[in-house]
């Protein structure tokens, strides 16, 4: 068969679920289907003995052995994919050594919900004449379903009504696998009337970026921003404004923020603005849900798409704008499965489909205030807040020599608790922030010493006064406090450190008047209660609310006039490369809590080491200052944005085994390192890591790092090759490419 001749005859499927150790898999187009087999569509193709729905990856054009069978069905009239979409996927999939059918398996929703579970149908596409005919011939109970939806009141059908007429479940399954039905959701909670929601008269500064933006999709080219604003700076108004002249110009939206439960009042401003426009995106939804929202971009009804990291994958068809809310957040890193940042993609998603992107926030991170520094992002600045006053105070307090201040409650500094006192006498709201890293209770024997550990991970277990339960916090194993020490068989358990809970309840005893609340994982965990905790903090009623680091992004709450750090060096003190950087961004962002109303608001910073360059910075709202000293300090040590860094995390049962992998598979990259021009240095370890058992695997390392990226993945791929990535396997690679933590 020659060439020319195989091409367009043949096809490379991405089968839903993928084949475990395959990659695409190539299919034979019979004549009748050729016109319809495009990339991006979705056909059904025999698999064993059973059929399969899949993804058109690409035309194939050469044959691969054995026998080739033939696709089906083809189930989208239009790409399922869009173009640039199955492009960003092709483009994660080489960059982050994945299969490409495991990340496109990886983006499209999991299964089409079954309509026998619907309550109900309505028709999605109407057919023309000729496509009638042409599935009459083809699939006559499909046909016959189509006819009495279409002729349906409303041209919508409840699965008793549809069973009356005599249509069976299979036949509505495969009209809305075939985009010519979609199940009905649930009535999702009305969204304000656009015209009712607020809509402020810009500020210069703010009509300046808003303008640049707009002028660029109005070019209709790729182009990126980096919008740094301050906190309050009124960043969301800006990427609003862009947003309608985007939908103004005739393409699509997609909005990413960090994570959807913390920023429920950007989603609402978000439905205020666009109203039955908005689609939303998250881990959260089921799969129904997801569904309904992807049947909603692709036909095109819903031109603004909020969501989390997976909504940089929306099938918008002609985006015009990606924006990235709080760009520098490390909840962009998808740390499981396929391993991405939304917020890299993001810029290569607009780069593809020829939009624009904006990466925004008040604290951008080393890479991308790089990148802008570099030309490659074009800089917008929002120096100032629109509201009458300016970032609030922040005194610094520090906490050497003071050991009696150190322990439990006491950690509430004497010049805390006056500013704590004046605030409450003068009515108004107290954010008291912990850093949950090392904020935790444990269980210890006070005869002998001993801790209790998890026994899948080797962390001690947190203690939860409140559950009367002891936490793994990686694997949440949880158990009941033995009666006696496991170790000596004294009862004589104790519980050491400090945590939310012990703050909360020492501000509740030393102002009983005052109305306390706590928000953190746990608190957040109980059904509905996160929203009754921020609602209640948003309407004022809420004095003091002690909270970790949910509550240091997305709130704007005007009655805050106090924020308080409890121990700002908690983050410092962990052995991770971006420790100052973090320390600097949660500091700037925990203190932009305060004074966004119309009193001006203070911070009171609490720290064992004042003079750290990330607390000092923070202290005077310096970032310009702070990045040119950390952007420095990177360069010196060879460290992200000035090289890239590969993880290799190799992990299994037997430690021993897990060993001796590492170091087999650290010297087979040493060896090959200088053939790709890599030197020595680009390979480091392996070694444990500081977590070494999580969930009952042993855990070694391997990190990779140059600045060369192609090197450095070509290096990672053979890594690959030498081990493999199952989860079942003996000792399992873990690749993870620009890795955000490597505890
Ligand atoms: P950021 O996202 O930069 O933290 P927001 O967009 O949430 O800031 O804006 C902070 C506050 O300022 C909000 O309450 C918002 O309604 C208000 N605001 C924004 N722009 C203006 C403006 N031009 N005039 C008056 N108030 C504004
Ligand atoms: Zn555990």
């Amino acid at each position: 068969m020659t060439h020319s001749h195989a091409m367009h005859r043949l096809v490379a499927i991405a089968p839903l679920p993928p084949v475990p150790r395959h990659d695409l898999l190539t299919y034979r187009i019979p004549e009748p289907l050729r016109e319809r087999v495009r990339p991006g569509v979705r056909v059904r193709v025999p698999l064993g003995r059973q059929t399969r729905t899949g993804v058109v990856a690409a035309f194939a054009d050469t044959l691969p052995p054995g026998e080739l069978r033939s696709i089906v069905d083809v189930l989208d009239a239009d790409p399922f994919l869009p173009a640039d979409l199955l492009e960003l996927c092709r483009w994660t999939a080489r960059y982050y050594l994945a299969s490409l059918a495991e990340v496109i398996a990886t983006i499209v929703p999991a299964s089409v919900p079954r309509p026998s579970e619907e309550r109900a149908l309505r028709l999605a596409r109407r057919l023309s004449a000729e496509e009638e005919t042409a599935l009459a011939r083809r699939a006559p109970a499909r046909a016959r379903a189509y006819h009495v939806l279409a002729a349906a009141p409303d041209t919508q059908l409840t699965s008793p009504a549809a069973r009356a007429a005599g249509i069976g479940a299979a036949a509505l399954r495969a009209l809305v696998a075939a985009g010519l039905a979609e199940p009905i959701v649930r009535a999702r909670a009305t969204a304000a009337a656009p015209e009712d929601a607020p809509r402020p008269t810009l500020t210069p500064a703010q009509r300046t970026a808003a303008d640049a933006i707009a002028q660029a999709v109005a070019g209709g080219g790729h182009a990126s921003f980096l919008l740094h604003g301050i906190t309050g700076s009124g960043k969301t108004e800006v990427f609003l404004a862009a947003a309608e002249a985007t939908l103004a110009a005739g393409r699509e939206v997609v909005l990413l923020v960090p994570e959807i439960a913390l920023t429920h009042q950007l989603v609402e401003r978000v439905r205020g603005r666009f109203g039955s426009e908005v689609a939303v995106l998250h881990s959260g939804l089921g799969p129904r849900e997801r569904w309904s929202e992807w049947r909603r971009i692709l036909s095109g009804q819903a031109r603004v798409v909020v969501g989390a990291r997976s909504a940089v994958f929306a099938p918008a068809r002609r985006l015009g704008l990606v924006v990235v809310d709080e760009e520098h957040d490390a909840a962009y890193k998808q740390e499981e499965g396929l391993r991405y940042n939304a917020r890299d993609l993001a810029v290569v998603r607009a780069r593809l489909a020829g939009a624009v992107v904006v990466l925004a926030s008040a604290t951008p991170s080393a890479e991308s205030y790089r990148a802008a520094l570099d030309g490659r992002h074009r800089l917008l600045g929002l120096p100032e807040r629109p509201t009458a006053h300016p970032l609030p105070a922040v005194d610094v307090v520090d906490l050497r020599g003071r050991t009696d201040d150190r322990k439990g409650p006491r950690l509430v500094s004497e010049e805390l608790r006056r500013a704590l006192e004046a605030n409450l006498a003068a009515g108004g709201q107290t954010l008291v922030f912990l850093n949950r890293r090392g904020f935790a209770v444990y269980l210890q024997c006070a005869g002998c010493g001993a801790a209790l550990d998890c026994p899948l991970c080797s962390v001690t277990l947190a203690w939860h006064r409140a559950a009367g339960a002891l936490i793994c916090h990686h694997c949440r194993h949880t158990r009941r406090p033995p009666a006696a020490c496991p170790a000596c068989g004294a009862s004589a358990l104790e519980a050491f450190g400090v945590g939310t809970e012990q703050i909360e309840a020492a501000l509740r005893a030393c102002y009983p008047l005052a109305v306390v609340d706590r928000l953190d994982r746990d608190a957040a965990q109980r059904l509905g209660a996160q929203r009754r905790i921020l609602r209640d903090w948003r309407a004022g009623t809420t004095d003091i609310l002690v909270g970790t680091q949910m509550v240091s992004k997305g709130h704007d709450v005007p009655g805050v006039t106090l924020v308080a750090v409890l121990l700002a060096d908690l983050s410092l003190n962990v052995p991770d490369f971006r420790a100052a950087e973090r320390t600097f961004q949660l500091l700037v962002q925990v203190a932009g809590r305060a004074g966004r109303g119309d009193t001006p608001g203070r911070v009171v910073v609490q720290t064992f080491r004042p003079e750290h360059p990330s607390v000092a910075a923070a202290a005077h709202h310096d970032y310009a200052g702070f990045m040119a000293r950390e952007l420095d300090r990177r360069r010196t040590l060879g460290y992200p944005p000035f090289a890239r860094l590969v993880n290799l995390r190799l992990d299994g049962q037997d430690g021993a085994a897990v060993e001796r992998a590492a170091r087999e598979l650290a010297g087979r990259m040493r060896r090959r390192a200088p053939e790709l021009g890599l030197g020595e240095e680009s390979v480091v370890g392996p070694a444990p890591p500081p977590l070494e058992r999580v969930r009952g695997r042993w855990r070694w390392q391997i990190l990779l790092r140059s600045g060369d990226v192609r090197a450095l993945r070509t290096l990672a791929a053979a890594a690959r090759s030498a081990l493999p990535g199952a989860t079942r396997a003996p000792v399992r690679l873990v690749i993870d490419v620009d890795p955000y933590s490597m505890l």
